[in-house]
């Protein structure tokens, strides 16, 4: 065994692995810097900072003057489950597209709450149909809201949101959107796919650290919002209106989180925003494909379905080798890799995503391939 002791873990800058995971992400030196100070909520450069971050937000998804964030403190389910159940009233009826664990989450939260639903679901590696779609919307007249995951982070896979929208549209339902693991890497504008809201979060593709979830929301939907939440936190109506009278959050920011926000976004404007951070997310999307391939896993998702987000692998279908071990083999080389859940096929992921290019994307292939040494599984390049 001594004959592979691996060589020196990949050396990163804070000597911590990186992450090849769909969140928390490795993120920049700078933005992990930016909170090494203490802010009261009070201060008027943090709440000069926090609105400068909303409005950058909402540009991001070319929302303009109809839209507006309202920040979430938490993760990213609470700005998913705030914009459920403060945006659909408690007569509402919403259809949830489920194609993976974020879209059941959704039904889930919709149950809690009382909100009825009507549920289309396709297998996980198979996109919603939009035919069927209509077909429901033709048939049930009563439903409300359309409900829509943009990249189901369970497979990978890029759901169809302006077609989904433009059906939202044309039988005049509100669209909610849960745009978390691809807002900031794939284009979304708010207006053109006809959405009420979307919702995502500061740790994903922005590349800020986590704790802070937002929802970008029409501001006549959420106007007309008031008294449907079913809880007080989760409340985005209160929150909005506190911003507007006091400029502050109701209950105690995560200052830090928020202050690292600001940086993650100023570096994600020197990257060229949307189409710089998505173009670099795509190239280490290409590598692992084309790496990962060559050492013979198979990838769930055909190229038009698979987002440049995360990636899921089939476990090689070879005796040797031995997930567990492979895992802790990647970790110990520097790479933290996040094992599949889906119920289509045993699996695994690796994400594209957070502040790795292609020295980080080319140092987990060779690993890869260092750990098949290991267990003696012969990497036979995958037939497509
Ligand atoms: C990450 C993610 C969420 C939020 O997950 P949290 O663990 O609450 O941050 C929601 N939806 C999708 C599609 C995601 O990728």
């Amino acid at each position: 065994m001594s004959h592979f002791k691996p060589a020196a873990p990949f050396e990163t800058e804070t000597g911590d692995p990186i992450l090849l995971t769909p969140g928390p992400l490795t993120t920049s030196r700078s933005v992990k810097a930016a909170m090494l100070h203490d802010w009261g909520s009070r201060d008027a450069n943090f709440v000069a900072t926090n609105k400068a971050v909303l409005a950058q937000l909402c540009e991001i998804a070319n929302g303009g003057e109809d839209f507006v964030t309202v920040p979430m403190q938490g993760s990213g389910t609470f700005a998913v489950e705030a914009m459920l159940t403060s945006l659909v009233p408690r007569k509402g009826k919403v259809l949830v597209l489920v194609n993976g664990a974020y879209g059941l989450r959704a039904k889930r939260i919709l149950d809690i709450a009382a909100r009825k639903t009507v549920v289309h679901q396709t297998a996980e590696d198979a996109p919603p149909d939009l035919k069927k779609i209509e077909a429901i919307l033709k048939r049930t007249p009563s439903i409300t809201h359309i409900f829509a995951v943009h990249c189901e982070t369970t497979s990978g896979i890029l759901n169809p949101v302006e077609e989904i929208g433009a059906l939202a549209a044309k039988y005049g339902k509100g669209y909610l959107i849960d745009s978390m693991s691809a807002f900031g890497a794939l284009p979304l504008d708010a207006r053109a796919v006809h959405a009420d809201a979307v919702a995502a979060s500061s740790n994903k593709c922005i590349e800020g650290v986590p704790g802070l979830g937002f929802v970008i929301c029409r501001r006549d939907v959420l106007a007309a919002s008031q008294g449907n939440a079913t809880t007080l936190v989760l409340d985005l109506h209160d929150q909005w209106s506190n911003f507007g009278k006091t400029g502050q959050y109701r209950f105690t920011p995560p200052t830090h989180v928020i202050v690292a926000l600001h940086q993650a976004l100023r570096e994600f404007a020197a990257e060229g925003g949307v189409s710089g951070r998505g173009g670099r997310y795509r190239e280490n999307c290409r590598i692992l494909l084309d790496g990962m391939t060559a050492l013979g896993f198979r990838p769930l998702l055909p190229e038009a379905l698979q987002a440049p987000i995360i990636v899921t692998f089939h476990m090689l279908d070879d005796p040797r080798f031995d997930f567990q071990r492979f895992y802790d083999g990647l970790k110990e080389r520097g790479f933290v890799i996040y094992p599949g859940k889906l119920t289509v096929a045993d699996s695994f992921r690796m994400g594209c995503i957070g502040r790795i290019g292609e020295r980080e994307m080319r140092g987990a292939l060779d690993a890869v391939r260092e750990m098949l040494e290991v267990m003696g599984v012969e990497a036979v390049p995958a037939q497509a």
